[in-house]
C-alpha cells in the first residue's frame, strides 16, 4: 500500500501495545508505538506528524493528560487523539484532552479499526 495511514498508539502496557500494534499492521496501518507521553513527545519530534494518535491516559513518567497538555502546546498542526480508557467517565477523559473520540478498555477491535478508519478517511 503506497498511502498507508501511520498510528501513534501511546500505552504503557506492553502486552496491548503490541497486540494493538500487530492488528493494525495487518489491517494495512503503518504504526509507531510510545511507552509513555514522555516517548511520544521524542517521538512526535523527531518523525513527521502521524495520521492518528491512539492515547491510554494512565501511564507512568507522563500521563495522558500531560501528553495532551505539551502535545498542543508544542505542536501546531496536529492529529487527531483517540482515546483508549476503562474508565467510566470516558467521554469526559475524551473532553479533558480535547479527543475526537474514545474507545473502551479491554478494546473491542472492529468498534476500534472502525473508528480509526472513520478518523483517518479509510
Ligand atoms: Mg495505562
Amino acid at each position: 500500500m503506497t498511502d498507508s495511514k501511520t498510528i501513534l498508539i501511546i500505552e504503557d502496557e506492553k502486552v496491548i501495545l503490541h497486540t494493538l500494534k500487530d492488528f493494525l499492521e495487518v489491517e494495512g496501518y503503518d504504526v509507531l508505538i510510545a511507552g509513555n507521553g514522555l516517548v511520544a513527545l521524542e517521538l512526535l519530534n523527531n518523525t513527521p506528524m502521524p495520521d492518528l494518535l491512539l492515547l491510554d491516559m494512565k501511564m507512568p513518567k507522563m500521563n495522558g493528560w500531560e501528553f495532551a497538555r505539551a502535545y498542543s502546546e508544542n505542536f501546531k498542526e496536529r492529529a487527531p487523539i483517540i482515546v483508549a480508557t476503562a474508565a467510566v467517565d470516558a467521554e469526559q477523559r475524551a473532553r479533558d484532552v480535547n479527543a475526537i473520540d474514545w474507545v473502551e478498555k479491554p478494546f473491542n477491535l472492529d468498534i476500534l479499526l472502525e473508528k480509526i478508519k472513520k478518523y483517518t478517511f479509510q
